[in-house]
């Protein structure tokens, strides 16, 4: 599950060609389309198997459970990390070529990115076309690492999210549509919504969403798939949108960053950093456009990271619960959101005086910088890490085609790292009557009354990080809670009786580690997931991860992982 591991699959995989994009057409592609299709039909079941119709009196039983598992465990061949959040010198504050940007995260140890340049009115008319080149040329370039193509979608009303499509002969054409139609600063410049982030833009974009879909049951592009963005970075995505999106377009809109990139950020300024908020999460809270359920309080506040992670993500019995409580899929990525690198010696290629500002009227006009420039002497008010140098998605896949790590993505086959602070780990939930198992993102289910077996192995760091150490894991917090059922107030955004089941103390400092847990005479259904720390930063209960400081957060000393969730049926 780390970079060795890829390498090593890399050097036995005689076929160099798994990642090649052949711009096939559409025809070629009908057998992956039609495992697609499958694949989406088991999403769409799974969807379907949330509540809904009204449970008996006082039952928190989803009564319309079934007999049956998706995503039944095996032995997945390939654990392949990646990074769905880059930008380039095609974005109007970003400044790499993509070749760069890839080579430097094939450095760090990553098996795919996606390009995400932000969407706006010159990248619409400009960069997509620009760059669909220079990304098929990385793609012969670096021909074991799969480069996707895709946008930094401002959605209307709300943040930013990643769009990803496959290599495919539809895939320039589709994302410049799509950027055109729905992308909330396109929307905004044509005065077709009042600006980004006003409410009138939210219908905007659960359209958008649905037209992706369209465009893929259609066999447009045979996959799309949308995970949103710093979600509560400065309060924009509400409950209910953030519904809305994912209820719109199951199969497409599958989760968000469950941490930011921008990790250097926080780094103090007495330290030689860029002393902001780690993730540039020091936002205030926007009287006009922040969702008034995101104010903070005087204990916590949803405009900061947690030990590195989105609040939504990081409280326990948070959003992210309370989205999981309802039984629906709701995955969650780590990425770098690459911009410009903490300690880099490059400024773009057009600054204006100053010498290191962007000249932002270049990319209006143009869609592009020039080439960065190595000025040889490192930028300390950087904020983000190169691809991979910090932040992974670690996607479990039976092979390295792109549509296959996209379905990964889709079915929640995902675990999320910082610092390096495991090699990987394997999750595996059995049941007394399903004695095979699932693991993250898949659904199980026992008889009422029976017994859920709960196991993560996981594998220490081997290596040292980038920052020159070994990290050393020393707690895993199991997480679960009661699967509830569709909410009817689609802003809740907490849900209460979800709680840490357990914490593992980790004793270990190398080799592997195995944990298991019992869930005995279980009554109700419920969802588990689990996360971990080195245990150097954490609330005052001890447990729990506590808020980043803004202008003093060191990532390297404050590292967790997080794994998706998996759902468990009584039934
Ligand atoms: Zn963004
Ligand atoms: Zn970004």
């Amino acid at each position: 599950m780390c970079e060795g591991h890829s390498h090593d699959h890399a050097s036995t995989e005689n076929n160099s060609t798994i990642w090649d994009d052949s711009d096939r057409p559409a025809d070629d592609l009908t057998v992956s389309r039609r495992g697609l299709m499958q694949a989406l039909g088991a999403t769409a079941a799974a969807a379907s198997l949330a509540p809904l119709g009204a449970a008996p009196a006082g039952a928190t039983t989803r009564v319309e459970a079934h007999k049956r598992t998706v995503n039944p465990w095996k032995a997945y061949r390939y654990h392949l990390s990646g990074d769905h959040h880059i930008h380039t010198q095609y974005s109007r504050d970003a400044m790499h070529s993509v070749e760069k940007q890839v080579k430097k995260g094939t450095e760090y140890g990553l098996d795919w990115m996606v390009i995400t340049d932000h969407g706006g009115t010159s990248h619409q008319k400009y960069s997509v076309d620009l760059i669909t080149p220079d990304i098929k040329a990385a793609r012969r370039l670096f021909r074991n690492t799969a480069i996707f193509q895709g946008l930094e979608w401002n959605v209307p009303g709300a943040e930013h999210a990643t769009v990803i499509l496959p290599p495919h002969a539809q895939t320039q054409s589709v994302l410049k549509q799509f950027e055109l139609l729905f992308d909330g600063t396109v929307l905004a410049d044509a005065k077709k919504i009042t600006n980004a982030n006003a409410s009138d833009g939210e219908p905007f974009a659960v359209a958008g969403l649905k037209w992706l879909a369209d465009q893929v049951t259609s066999g447009v592009v045979p996959m799309a798939l949308m995970f949103a963005n710093h979600p509560t970075r400065k309060g924009l995505d509400s409950p209910a949108e953030v519904r809305a999106w994912r209820d719109a377009a199951p199969g497409i809109a599958m989760g968000w960053e469950g941490a930011p990139g921008h990790q250097a950020a926080g780094i103090s300024a007495k330290s030689g950093g860029p002393g902001s908020g780690r993730g540039y999460y020091n936002s205030a809270f926007d009287e006009k456009y922040s969702y008034a359920g995101y104010r903070a309080t005087a204990t916590e506040n949803p405009l900061r990271t947690y030990g590195g992670f989105d609040w939504a993500t990081a409280r326990v019995g948070g959003l992210w619960d309370s989205l999981l409580a309802e039984g629906k899929p709701w995955w969650i990525t780590a990425n770098s959101d690459s911009h410009q690198n903490f300690l880099e010696t490059f400024v773009g290629g057009n600054v204006t005086a100053d010498g290191i500002t962007l000249d932002s009227a270049v990319h209006a006009a143009t869609g592009k910088y020039a080439n960065a420039i190595d000025k040889g002497v490192p930028i300390t008010s950087y904020g983000d890490y190169w691809p991979g140098y910090y932040s992974r998605t670690v996607v479990s896949a039976g092979d390295r085609s792109y549509l296959t790590v996209m379905k990964a993505l889709q079915a929640g086959l995902i675990l999320t790292t910082h610092g390096g602070i495991i090699d990987g780990a394997d999750i595996r939930v059995t049941t007394t009557d399903d004695v095979v198992g699932v693991t993250t993102g898949g659904r199980t289910f026992v008889n009422k009354g029976g017994t859920v077996t709960a196991t993560i192995t996981i594998d220490l760091a081997s290596r040292a990080n980038y920052a020159g150490f070994i990290p050393l894991l020393k707690k895993v917090d199991l997480i679960s809670g009661p699967i509830t059922g569709p909410v009817k107030d689609q802003q809740t955004m907490f849900a209460p009786n979800t709680t840490v089941q357990k914490t593992f103390e980790v004793s270990k400092t190398s080799g592997q580690v195995v944990f298991t847990y019992t869930y005995k005479n279980v009554g109700d259904s419920f969802y588990l997931r689990y996360r971990g720390s080195d245990g150097k930063v954490l609330a005052p209960n001890g447990v729990d991860p506590a808020m980043d400081v803004v202008g003093d957060s060191d990532p390297w000393k404050d590292l967790w992982f997080y794994t998706n969730p998996v759902f468990i049926d009584a039934i």
